[in-house]
């Protein structure tokens, strides 16, 4: 069987965490990330912090080398917008006009962060998502001495931090009586701004931006709710994202409030997966759908939906064989879905108590490892720390 070419939609968190877990799980198919940015995939995460600060360059920052994205044979092509598709003829189309065909295809989307409608469109403010955003914010900081956050959320918060620790003057605005009081509760939220003003930030809250005061193409200064103008050099929109569901919403996967309806697989439709900020799912534990904007929850959907991926690929039930078949010493593990579910053994008693603690672990074991006689079993089965 020749396995269906897997499209990603998304050079981001969830996309390229899903095109490396295909590789390591053994999935063979062609693998393409359709991304809308200039970079290849870099950890976000450091965009706000180290890598804002100066502290690590830009090398660092990307998640793997050109040269792997080559010797995976995952083919990564940069400023390729989706912008239309349609599951029954399984393709999606590019802004280039490019139809691109899948056999399986993964969204991690991710967000666009909002701007506020009155805040004029000039070359000192700015919105952080993108690594060119981070690289454009760190330069302006160096020239500039006093930095206007609009929003103490967890982006504001950081970059708040970062220009404290990098010497500019900080003004927080944040629009709410207490900051993060609907994520954190209020007697956090005090805590939080607390530390803030301790370490130098202007935290101005229940205040907003009602006037902005632009000279030669640039913001200068601000008038606040409370009366009281302020000078400014430089100045980040920091108020959330909204998910980007563009792609979703040509392809007509289920889309409810902000994010797309997936279910415990991450599965939108028949063979399309969502992954990261733009995907509402079950919870396990608290039984109720969310969506969370967090970096390790859209690797974990990209490693989540390559298991699937390569696990249906690998047909639903397999035995795979180790040891020596002539000698009358081998195990047969028997998987479905991924998953070992017995394992037989003739003479190989070792190989079987390892293949009971692997079925007990549930993990997803590729199936080379299992049948090559030099890899050392036991280092598969899970530990109560892993
Ligand atoms: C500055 C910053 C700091 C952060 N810090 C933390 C942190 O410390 N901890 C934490 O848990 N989370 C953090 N986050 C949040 C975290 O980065 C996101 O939750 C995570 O990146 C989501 O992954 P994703 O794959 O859904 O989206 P993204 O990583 O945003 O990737 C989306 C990708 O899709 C591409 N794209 C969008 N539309 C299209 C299209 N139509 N066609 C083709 N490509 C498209 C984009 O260009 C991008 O490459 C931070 C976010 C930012 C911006």
């Amino acid at each position: 069987m020749t396995a269906k070419p897997v499209v990603i939609v998304g050079g981001g968190g969830g996309g390229d965490a899903a095109a490396f877990a295909l590789r390591k799980k053994g999935y063979d198919g062609e693998v393409t990330i359709l991304s809308a940015d200039r970079d290849r995939p870099y950890d976000r995460p450091y965009l706000s912090k180290e890598f804002l600060r100066g502290e690590v360059e830009v090398q660092k920052v990307f998640l793997h080398d050109e040269a792997e994205y080559k010797q995976e044979k995952i083919e990564i092509r940069l400023q390729e917008r989706v912008v239309g598709g349609s599951l029954r003829d399984r393709t999606v189309s590019l802004q280039s006009g490019v139809e691109v065909r899948f056999g399986t295809l993964v969204v991690s989307t991710g967000g666009t962060p909002r701007r506020l409608p009155d805040a004029p469109d000039s070359y000192n403010v700015f919105t952080l998502r993108s690594l060119r955003d981070s690289q454009a914010i760190r330069d302006a900081l160096k020239r500039g001495k006093r930095l206007l956050l609009v929003g103490a959320g967890f982006i504001g918060a950081e970059v708040g931090a970062s220009a404290r620790q990098l010497g500019t003057e900080v003004l927080m605005v944040e629009s709410a009586p207490v900051p993060l009081s609907r994520a954190l509760g209020e007697e956090v939220g005090e805590i939080y701004a607390s530390i803030h003003r301790n370490h130098g930030v202007d935290v101005r809250t229940a205040t907003t931006v009602t006037e902005w005061h632009s000279y030669g193409g640039r913001v200068t200064a601000v008038t606040l709710s409370d009366g009281r103008r302020e000078e400014v050099d430089v100045v980040l929109i920091a108020i959330g994202i909204d998910p980007n569901l563009e792609v979703p919403r040509v392809l007509g996967l289920p889309i409810e409030g902000s994010g797309v309806r997936v279910d415990e697989g991450l599965r939108a439709a028949d063979g399309v997966y969502c992954a990261g900020d733009i995907a509402l799912h079950p919870h396990p534990v608290l039984g109720e759908s969310i969506r969370v904007e967090h970096w390790e929850v859209a690797k974990h959907h990209g490693r989540g939906i390559a298991t699937s991926i390569a696990s249906g690929h690998a047909r639903d039930d397999l035995a795979v064989w180790r040891g020596d078949k002539e000698a009358l010493r081998f195990s047969v593990f028997y998987i479905r879905g991924g998953l070992i579910r017995a394992v037989l053994s003739i003479n190989d008693k070792k190989v079987n108590e390892i293949g009971g603690k692997l079925i007990e672990g549930r993990r997803p074991v590729d199936e080379k490892t299992l049948a090559d006689v030099s890899t050392d079993l036991s280092e598969l089965v899970p530990t109560a720390a892993s």
